[in-house]
Parts: C-alpha cells; sequence; structure tokens
C-alpha cells in the first residue's frame, strides 16, 4: 500500500507491519495493531493520538484533509486527545476479545459488547452516507473537526463486521503464538497464516527443525 510506504518513511516506526497482513477489514488491521498481537514483543504501535491519526491516514480509514483537522484539534486540546486515544484502544481491546472468542469457539462477554454499542452510539453523529459506486456506506463526514470523529471509522468496521456474514470466515493465525486475526476469502477456506511470509514459514521452519531432531535421535 502506498500510503503506507510514505507513512513509514515519514515516522520511521513499524506501523507498515499491520498493512502486510490485511486482514480483509480496516478493524482487523486495528486489532492487528495491538500490543502482544503478535508474540509477546510488548511493542504498543499506536502510543498516543498522533500516531492514531498518521495509523488511520495510512490505512486510508481518513483523507489527509480530515487528518489535518484532527491533528489541529489534538494540537489545541491534547488532555482531550489522550482521552480519545485511551478510548480507541479500550475499543481495540474490547473488540479483540470479542473477536478472538468468536474465531477459538470462546465465549463473549456481555461487557465488550456493550463497550461497542456504547462507542457506535457516541460516533453515529459523525457518520455519513456515502456512495461507493455499488451502494452506500457509512463513512466520516468529511467536515468533522472534534476530536470523537476519529473513533468513527473504526467503530463502523466493528459494526459492520460484527453484523455481516463475513464474521463466520474469521479466523485467527495459524501460528499458536501469533494473535493477528483476518478473514478468510479463499474459496476453499483454506488460508492459515495471517501472512506466508511470517507465521506460515515460521511454522514450517519450526516443524522442519522438529523432524530433523527427532530424526537425529
Ligand atoms: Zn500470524
Amino acid at each position: 500500500m502506498s500510503g503506507s510506504t510514505a507513512f513509514q518513511r515519514s515516522r520511521g516506526k513499524p506501523y507498515a507491519e499491520t498493512f502486510r497482513c490485511p486482514g480483509g477489514a480496516l478493524c482487523l488491521d486495528f486489532c492487528n495493531s495491538g500490543e502482544n498481537a503478535r508474540g509477546h514483543s510488548g511493542t504498543e504501535w499506536i502510543t498516543g493520538f498522533p500516531d492514531l491519526i498518521d495509523w488511520l491516514e495510512a490505512a486510508e480509514a481518513i483523507t489527509r484533509d480530515q487528518a489535518g483537522r484532527l491533528r489541529r484539534a489534538a494540537a489545541a486540546s491534547p488532555r482531550a486527545a489522550a482521552q480519545v486515544w485511551g478510548r480507541a484502544i479500550k475499543l481495540r481491546e474490547a473488540l479483540f476479545r470479542v473477536l478472538n472468542a468468536k474465531a477459538e469457539g470462546g465465549a463473549i462477554a456481555r461487557e465488550d459488547l456493550a463497550y461497542i454499542e456504547a462507542e457506535h452510539a457516541r460516533a453515529a453523529s459523525f457518520a455519513r452516507l456515502s456512495w461507493n459506486g455499488h451502494g452506500y456506506r457509512w463513512s466520516l463526514d468529511p467536515s468533522a473537526a472534534a476530536l470523537d470523529a476519529a473513533m468513527q471509522p473504526l467503530v463502523e468496521s466493528a459494526v459492520s463486521l460484527l453484523t455481516s456474514a463475513k464474521l463466520e470466515r474469521l479466523r485467527r493465525c495459524g501460528n499458536s503464538t501469533c494473535h493477528w486475526l483476518f478473514i478468510d476469502e479463499t474459496k476453499n477456506h483454506s488460508r492459515r497464516w495471517c501472512e506466508m511470509a511470517s507465521c506460515g514459514n515460521v511454522v514450517k521452519v519450526r516443524r522442519h527443525r522438529e523432524k530433523a531432531r527427532s530424526a537425529a535421535h
């Protein structure tokens, strides 16, 4: 994605990693940006409101103009911006728990759904119906300048995935130490890895080593 390349250059942070693995929905790539999402590196990629805006812009969830307005609003009210960032991270964690439970067959906590519902209600005032060539979809009001508006694309993506038939195709990466989520859109439901280049190969190398070790004994 060209946006992420430019972004990586300008920030020098590893956000582009979230885009190497397209989860198939903005909210999945957002979950996949989470602390400890892949193993236990302990690296938080979105460390504040400015990072959140950079991430949304790199993901093409908001336009450059929208990002500019939100950055100016954050510069004027840094404390309020930090609170919105905190809400975004809380949303990411609630959504991750719900989706991970769905993918793994676990129990879904009502309080996590309630958090998503509450953020959906707050984001609704920033949503506008826009034509995408096939139908209408909810998108962020192009003139929105309130800090809260940054939540709208994330909430919209989360709710549209949760209410869509695609949820049946939600998978967690087959590498046991990776928590990345994706939609398996292959015809024969065969996608196993968040991405072959990292997890797919890691597991293959691990199996190869185990085989070689047991053959040696
Ligand atoms: Zn993975």
